[in-house]
């Protein structure tokens, strides 16, 4: 099974500073919606791995976050495309769980899931955090200059992201990416 796990925030749609909290708030990247659709046709199974602290802040509640996720399966099927699950930390920080990234829980429980061997699977996120939490299950890091990730447009990666991370301008440029990869071993 070919498989690609994504950050949601900053990576698939808009970040905001004061959390996105309805659906409304839920708005795609562009060209985003339409890479997760190219990546599909292209064999890959997409999944989201996201921290969800507003839940533990009570900012929304678990139906609003379902409601926001499903405006997000709607807009992704009219372009074609499909996230398989959704897999989130509902925790605050000073919870101290280990799903919430950096630490790897929401990878492990992605690793049970489908049953599969998570070294090599592609990571795609927009911070440090996303992409330590899937490097110390041996996921391949990879950087989006989207979201908190705009601010390493102009500047260099600072130390606490893993040496081997790759970056790209979008989601979009990764899905081109990984696809032109996959061609070239065909
Ligand atoms: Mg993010
Ligand atoms: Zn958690």
């Amino acid at each position: 099974m070919k498989l690609v796990i994504l950050d949601r925030d900053g990576t698939l749609n808009e970040d905001r500073a004061d959390y996105v909290k309805s659906p409304d708030e839920w708005v795609p990247l562009p060209g985003a919606l339409e890479a997760v659709a190219r990546l599909n046709h292209a064999g890959w199974h997409v999944v989201i791995a996201s921290n969800q602290s507003g839940l533990g802040r009570g900012l929304f509640d678990v139906s609003t976050l379902n409601a926001m996720h499903a405006k997000m399966h709607k807009l992704l099927a009219a372009v074609g495309g499909k996230v398989d699950a959704v897999f989130y930390c509902p925790h605050a920080p000073e919870e101290h769980c280990h799903c919430r990234k950096p630490e790897p829980g929401l990878f492990e429980q992605i690793g049970e899931r489908y049953g599969i061997d998570l070294p090599g699977v592609p990571v795609v996120g927009d911070t440090w955090r996303d992409l330590i939490a899937g490097a110390a299950v041996g996921c391949e890091p990879h950087l989006v200059l989207t979201g908190k990730g705009a601010a390493y447009r102009t500047r260099k990666l600072p130390q606490a992201f893993p040496k081997t991370t790759q970056v790209h301008a979008s989601l979009a440029a990764f899905a081109d990416f990984l696809i032109a990869r996959e061609a070239a071993k065909a």
